[in-house]
């Protein structure tokens, strides 16, 4: 995607985004509420308070086609167990006792916080256009600190990592 288009797409994306969590805002509930059991071994009790989750039956995507990005439609039509917008994050409702999709949405919830909405999408959409959803640097990090959730290593701390890894 070029600076220019970005800069075009960009504020209708935020906007979608801002409309979005506000419409979802009654529904939202922190993280700590949910009364997960692994989550606190990786993530500070500050981030499992402040971020949010809102159960859906389906995870709201921007209408990107209709923005003039016809190349994300596979994305848009993904039907994702989970996505995240700034501090909120959406799941399927089927899905809503996963902890380790909570975790991986969570990795997400960082990135926004470290990169700032702007750089977020940029980075998001430069990904997805290069590399497709699953080999999307933003995703390859989410799915990799996943797997060693999955796999019970020992507690480490998560934003640590992804700072260290996210390029500045
Ligand atoms: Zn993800």
């Amino acid at each position: 995607m070029t600076e220019q288009e970005f800069r075009v797409v960009y504020p209708l994306i935020a906007g979608w985004i801002q409309k979005t969590l506000a419409e979802h805002a009654p529904a939202a509930r922190p993280v700590a509420s949910l009364g997960f059991n692994r989550l606190a071994q990786y993530y500070d009790e500050k981030i499992l308070v402040s971020a949010k989750v809102v159960f859906v039956p389906r995870v709201p995507v921007p209408p990107l086609s209709a923005m003039g990005l016809d190349r994300f439609r596979d994305f848009e039509a993904m039907d994702a167990g989970g996505i995240t917008y700034l501090d909120t994050y959406f799941v399927r409702a089927n899905q809503a006792g996963d902890e380790s999709l909570h975790f991986h949405e969570l990795v997400h919830v960082i990135q926004w916080r470290i990169l700032g909405p702007e750089k977020f999408l940029a980075a998001y959409a430069d990904g997805l256009e290069r590399f497709g959803y699953r080999g999307c640097p933003l995703e390859v990090m989410a799915y990799d600190l996943q797997a060693r959730f999955d796999a019970r290593e020992t507690a480490f701390e998560v934003a640590v990592e992804v700072e260290a890894r996210l390029p500045r």
